[in-house]
């Protein structure tokens, strides 16, 4: 689904992506582990198109995610091609961000009926299906203020979903809750994990690595130092880097 080579990108004199390539494959859940300012986030934001980058390829499903190739050159894609494209990926930040003037139902509804022009019966009864798959069924009518962070935080994972992406990007979507409400977010994620849908989940959770990733990929300074299956990283790694980081949680 996801392929990227050679990702490149600063900020000003600091390199901050270092020639990054990742495959994801379908139905591949991909965590991402790697110290703070390791590039993880800007990576997100380049398959996301929320950052451009300074050299390398990203294409979701074959596809170049803000360019055309056409006579073997790229080119920048007009606005309303680009905005399609990045439909087919969802996103989940640590912060929820919902409308908070707008119930959890109408918050999964907006971007199908307003940017898809789904019509809004159907969009009402996929909404209310992803709700109850997030846990969240009778709790359509709720305002954001009324419900938990790990509640508001599963119905911003609906509203992703509601777009039927191709690829879903998480980055520390449990890092802002209350420890308690942790655990309800990565039932949720390792379910849709276990149910084919395509992630890349950038986390501190090694045990959610550990229980729903097929493959764990470490990052530092900007480049992938590993990656394999879960047991493989974080029980056996092979860089000293990622041993250095590892530690830092047994
Ligand atoms: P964390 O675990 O803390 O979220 P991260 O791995 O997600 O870290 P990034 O957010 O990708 O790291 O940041 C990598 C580096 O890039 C950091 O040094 C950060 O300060 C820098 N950086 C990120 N975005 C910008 C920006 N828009 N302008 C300048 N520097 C930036
Ligand atoms: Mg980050």
């Amino acid at each position: 689904v996801l392929q990227a080579r050679g990702v490149r990108k600063s900020f000003g004199h600091t390199e901050v992506l270092a020639g990054i390539d990742l495959d994801v494959e379908p139905g591949e859940t991909v965590v991402v582990l790697g110290p703070s300012g390791s590039g993880k986030s800007t990576f997100l934001r380049c398959v996301n198109l929320l950052e451009s980058l300074d050299a390398g390829r990203i294409t979701v499903d074959g596809r170049d995610v803000g360019y055309d190739v056409r006579n073997g050159r790229l080119h920048e894609l007009p606005p309303n091609e680009l905005a399609r494209r990045r439909r087919d990926i969802g996103m989940v930040f640590q912060q929820f961000n919902l409308f908070p003037h707008m119930t959890a139902l109408e918050n999964v509804i907006e971007a199908p009926v307003g940017v898809k022009g789904e019509r809004r019966a159907e969009a009402v009864d996929r909404a209310v299906a992803l709700l109850a798959q997030v846990g969240l069924a009778g709790r359509e009518k709720a305002y954001p203020r009324q419900l938990s962070g790990g509640q508001q935080q599963r119905v911003a994972i609906a509203r992703a979903l509601a777009m039927q992406p191709k690829l879903m990007l998480f980055d520390e979507p449990t890092s802002a809750l209350d420890p308690e409400l942790v655990g309800e977010v990565l039932v949720t994620m390792r379910d849709l994990a276990t149910a084919g849908l395509t992630m890349v989940v950038v986390t501190h959770e090694i045990s959610f690595a550990r229980e729903a990733a097929d493959r764990v990929v470490f990052m530092d300074a900007g480049q992938v130092v590993e990656q394999g299956r879960p047991e493989q990283v974080i029980d056996d790694p092979q860089h000293e880097r990622t041993r250095a980081f590892l530690s830092r949680f047994l």
